[in-house]
């Protein structure tokens, strides 16, 4: 079986079975890590992030920021890099050469081999990934709050998560995508990004892109699939709790909106960066790296406030579609329209007037009011779907609370491992 990704490259997959990660890791320094950069580790080793092989070293860090590629000309467009202050080197006695263990949970996660230590102009960085300096840009804070020094290397995971219910339901690998594709008979796949329970405008979203990758193959062969990739990381207070976002979008197709044969739902660690265009970009080479054939892009992909206009995302992307692994599909914005009596979208509805759009503020407080829209918005399954995760992972809330921050279930564990002696 062929797994090729982003840019026709093979899937990265670096992780070191049980007996011999045991071995490797014996008297390696440890250094934990936080929360993102696991995440990171966890990607990166598994191939989402292909064909990158670890955090990126200087000259990758530099063509990205200032051509969107990697040196060796592959369109990539967000710094993946992991940081560290001089006090820590200092602290850890670590130099270019040297292999570290990264521990997170108190537990072994992944080795990394420091094949550089350098600096990169943070500004610089924010100014080209994001199109502003602005610290209250998500992304720019981000990047900001980077330590002084990036490390660079090869990424190694050593000890496998186990993903905890509901996640374990919705993990799959790189190359479990490709083979999870495969088993359905799948020759084209659109990926559909979010982090959102699906209101009926993502759903027509869906099934609009669906036509559109169909393409030459037929409609009664059901050979295209839609995959429904959530992004589960940071979150932020107000956001969807991650256990409602994956269980209402499986809920479309548990509840028979979209048959069983033409959609998936799964998930990958990563903590959105916001940066419209760029991101919408970055997205493309993931969801390349399942094994999907095209990714749709809706109105206003992956922005923040108002720094990017609305279809900023699909000029980029038609800039570099050449270069890309995967074929975009530009959807336009969409409204429930009741004289159309459907949902529809700007390309089509002339009902300035009446057209309702959909409001993320809106069905967000009609959920919380507790009551239940109008099926057109939102589906009622969806809709107690999300009640009932509320109640089962949101200490009553769909909504991310501080409660949920400090003690939510965790997303998967890490078991123990003996290290030896440093
Ligand atoms: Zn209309």
């Amino acid at each position: 079986m062929s797994y090729k990704g982003h840019g026709g490259k093979e899937i990265v997959e670096n992780v070191l079975e049980k007996e011999k990660a045991k071995e490797a890791i014996q008297g390696l320094t440890q250094i934990p890590v936080r929360r993102q950069i696991a995440h990171e580790c966890i990607s990166l080793s598994y191939g989402f992030f292909t064909p990158l092989q670890g955090f990126m070293g200087y000259n990758d860090v530099d063509a990205v920021c200032k051509d969107m590629t990697l040196e060796d000309g592959t369109v990539w467009s967000i710094p993946i890099v992991f940081d560290m202050s001089d006090d820590e080197i200092k602290k850890y006695d670590i130099k270019e050469g040297d292999t570290v263990l990264f521990t997170y949970m108190d537990a072994p996660l992944a080795m990394f081999e420091i094949e550089e230590i350098y600096e990169y102009d943070k500004k610089f960085m924010a100014e080209k990934v994001y199109g502003t300096t602005e610290e209250k840009h998500p992304g720019v804070k981000r990047t900001y709050e980077y330590a002084d020094k990036f490390l660079a290397g090869k990424v190694t995971l050593v000890n496998e998560p186990k993903f905890n219910e509901p996640y374990a339901s919705f993990w799959k690998t790189p190359k479990q995508h490709f083979e999870a594709f495969k088993e359905k008979g799948w020759e084209h796949v659109v990926a559909h990004q979010t982090r959102n329970v699906p209101h009926t405008g993502h759903e027509w979203l869906m099934k609009y892109a669906w036509f559109a990758a169909n393409e030459d193959l037929t409609v009664d062969t059901l050979k295209t699939g839609v995959l429904v990739n959530c992004i589960i990381g940071e979150k932020r207070k107000g956001d969807y709790i991650d256990e409602a976002i994956l269980l209402a979008q499986n809920m479309l197709r548990v509840a028979g909106y979209f048959r069983e044969d033409v959609h998936m739902v799964t998930f990958t660690l990563w903590d959105m960066r916001y940066a419209g265009p760029r991101e919408a970009v970055f997205h493309a080479a993931l969801r390349a790296n399942l094994g999907c054939t095209h990714h749709m892009y809706g109105r206003d992909h992956a922005g923040v406030g108002d720094y990017y206009g609305t279809y900023d995302a699909h000029y980029l992307l038609k800039s570099v579609k050449d270069k890309l692994s995967i074929k975009p599909v530009f959807i336009l914005e969409n409204w429930y329209c009741p004289v159309c009596a459907e949902v529809t979208s700007s390309a089509f509805c002339a009902h300035t007037k009446e057209k309702q759009k959909f409001s993320g503020t809106l069905i967000r407080s009609i959920i919380i009011d507790g009551v239940k829209p109008t099926r057109l918005v939102l589906r009622p399954e969806v809709f107690d779907t999300v009640m009932e995760c509320a109640e089962k992972y949101g200490f009553g809330s769909p909504f991310v609370t501080d409660k949920y921050l400090t003690d939510r279930q965790p997303i998967f564990t890490l078991e123990p491992m003996d290290v030896g002696k440093a």
